[in-house]
C-alpha cells in the first residue's frame, strides 16, 4: 500500500511499504515522478489515481530502494554515472534486501535491473511540465550520479537521498566526505525555500542545510 501526502499544491509524496518515497509534481501539461520506490507496491497505479497527465520519470540515483519500481514504467531516466550500480544488482540480492525491509510476503523479483528495457540515460539538464520549469542539479556525494530537481517557480528542491543526513555516507557507492560537503555548501547558494528527501514525507526548510554544513561530524542529529 502506498501512502500519499500532499505537501504543496500539485506536489505529492508517495511512500511505499518500505518507507521509500517518490515525489510527484504536476504541471499544466506533464507530471514528474522522481524515483519509483522499492518496487514492492504498484507505484504506477498510485500515480494514475492522482493524475492522467503524461509522465516523465527520473531516478534520483541508482540505489535499489529508489529504482526497483522502474519497470512499471515505459521510460525512466537515470544518470549514466549510476548505471554500474544497477548493473550489479541481481534478483537474489534484491529479494534478500526486500526481505530485510519488510515482514510481509511479497512477489519475488524475477528480472534483474540490467535486463529492463525502460532505462534511459539522463542526457538533458532541464525540462518543462507546463508553467513549471525544472532543472537537473548534480548532487554528487551520496552516489556519483545523484541528482536533484530544482523547481524555481515552487522554490523547491527535490533531493533524493543526497541531502538525507542519516544515510548520506553509509551506503555503498558513496563518494568522499569532502565531496558531500561541497555539495551541501553549493546548494545553499541556490534559490529555494524547501527541499524534499526520499525517506520523509514532509518538507524541510533550506535553513536546515546551513546548520548542517557547519557540522564537522555529519548532521544526523538534526533529524528527529
Ligand atoms: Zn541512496
Amino acid at each position: 500500500m502506498i501512502t500519499i501526502t500532499k505537501v504543496l499544491e500539485n506536489v505529492y509524496v508517495l511512500k511505499d511499504r518500505t518507507d521509500c518515497c517518490a515525489n510527484l509534481v504536476l504541471g499544466k501539461e506533464r507530471a514528474l515522478l522522481f524515483d519509483t520506490g522499492s518496487g514492492i507496491d504498484d507505484m504506477k497505479r498510485a500515480v494514475r489515481n492522482i493524475t492522467k497527465l503524461p509522465l516523465i520519470v527520473i531516478d534520483s540515483h541508482g540505489h535499489f530502494d529508489h529504482i526497483v519500481g522502474n519497470d512499471q514504467f515505459d521510460e525512466v531516466y537515470l544518470s549514466e554515472m549510476d548505471f554500474p550500480i544497477i548493473e550489479a544488482y541481481d534478483t537474489e540480492l534484491l529479494n534478500r534486501w526486500m526481505k530485510d525491509l519488510t515482514e510481509e510476503t511479497i512477489q519475488p523479483f524475477s528480472m534483474p535491473p540490467r535486463e529492463w528495457k525502460c532505462i534511459r540515460r539522463l542526457d538533458f539538464d532541464s525540462f518543462e511540465l507546463g508553467d513549471l520549469r525544472c532543472e537537473i542539479i548534480p548532487l554528487r556525494g551520496h552516489t556519483a550520479g545523484s541528482i536533484g530537481i530544482w523547481i524555481p517557480p515552487l522554490r523547491l528542491l527535490l533531493s533524493g537521498d543526497a541531502l538525507t543526513p542519516i544515510m548520506c555516507l553509509n551506503f555503498q557507492n558513496h563518494l568522499s566526505k569532502q565531496i558531500q560537503y561541497e555539495t551541501l555548501n553549493r546548494v545553499q547558494s541556490m534559490n529555494f525555500d524547501f527541499y524534499l528527501t526520499s525517506h520523509q514525507d514532509k518538507l524541510y526548510p533550506k535553513q536546515l542545510l546551513r546548520t548542517a554544513a557547519g557540522w564537522s561530524n555529519g548532521f544526523q542529529r538534526l533529524y528527529v
